[in-house]
């Protein structure tokens, strides 16, 4: 591919909503590559996901991430995953390399490196984490990572915080005992899609919660979620889900495009205008 522009991209069903289009082109820009980063609309079943990828590679794509609904079929679809894929059950990011597709998590280090930003990691003892998706998994990683010891899940189908307490040594616990269980925490990270535009809000109280506990929300749409209003109005410290976001979007950029980027205060302020932007008037 010589002489021709790098090629990435991020493939989900649906794509449009994608801010990761504008990250790498923020970043591409500033790097001075020449490079485009495309979103990508693949119907949402295996087989429709591996023919796109066999296409991309073909094409000379360098990779893409994944999301949703793809993230599993990534892992199935690579040749060889990182550890950090494999722990999760989940990739979404999918490199072509010359032996074959690799699979990685970088949701796992975006989460995490969110969370260094906000506070001390040494202060963080014990967790609660809201959901139990595809998220959730990564989140619990990351925390693990950062040396949480306590983690407590809790899920509206009870059997899926089970499953992820079985698969990470947590605890789990009812969705109704969420409020209950919240005094236990450093850290309390909403990880399902209430309070996402369009959804409910999160109904969680959080009069019972530590007061110095931080509050995590990876939720990026609108930013200023309600955990995250009402977090403030309390004075706890928060993180938003633009910081995960932006820092699970560099180790792809980096692989792809070969250049440095950064997560700074000018990208968040191009995407949180974009946000504005795409929230009407
Ligand atoms: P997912 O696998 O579909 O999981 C959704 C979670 O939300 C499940 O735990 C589900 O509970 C829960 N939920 C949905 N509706 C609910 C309701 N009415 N009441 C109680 N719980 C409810 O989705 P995901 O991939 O984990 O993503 C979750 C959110 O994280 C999305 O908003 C996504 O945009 C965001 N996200 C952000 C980043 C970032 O970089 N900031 C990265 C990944 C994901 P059940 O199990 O009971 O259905």
């Amino acid at each position: 591919m010589s002489g021709s522009p790098l090629l990435a991209g991020v493939v989900g069903w649906p794509v449009g909503h994608s801010l990761s289009p504008l990250i790498h082109t923020i970043w591409a820009d500033r790097a001075g590559v020449d490079g485009y980063y495309i979103p990508l609309a693949i119907e949402p079943d295996y087989d429709s996901f591996a023919r796109a990828m066999d296409a991309l590679d073909a094409v000379g794509f360098a990779g893409v991430n994944v999301t949703i609904p793809h993230k599993e079929h990534a892992l199935r679809y690579a040749a060889v995953a990182s550890d950090a894929a494999r722990k999760a059950g989940a990739a979404n990011m999918l490199t072509f390399a010359e032996d074959g597709p690799y699979a990685d998590n970088s949701d796992i280090a975006g989460f995490a490196a969110a969370v260094r930003e906000a506070c001390d990691e040494q202060s963080l003892k014990s967790a609660l984490i809201l959901g139990a998706g595809g998220a959730a998994r990564g989140v619990a990683l990351a925390l693990k990572e950062l040396g949480v010891a306590a983690l407590v899940v809790a899920n509206r189908t009870r059997s899926k915080a089970d499953d992820l307490a079985a698969a990470f040594g947590l605890t789990a616990v009812d969705w109704d005992d969420r409020d209950s269980t919240a005094g236990m925490a450093d850290i309390i990270v909403n990880t399902t899609s209430l309070g996402m535009t369009g959804q409910p809000p999160l109904d969680f109280d959080l009069s019972a919660a530590n007061k110095t506990a931080l509050i995590a929300d990876i939720v990026y749409s609108p930013l200023e979620t309600p955990l995250l209003i009402a977090a403030k109005a309390r004075d706890h410290p928060t993180v938003d889900g633009l910081s995960m976001l932006m820092h699970q979007a560099a180790p792809g950029f980096r692989a792809w495009f070969g250049a440095a980027c950064r997560v700074d205060g000018a990208l968040r302020a191009d995407l949180v205008a974009e946000l504005k932007r795409r929230s009407g008037p």
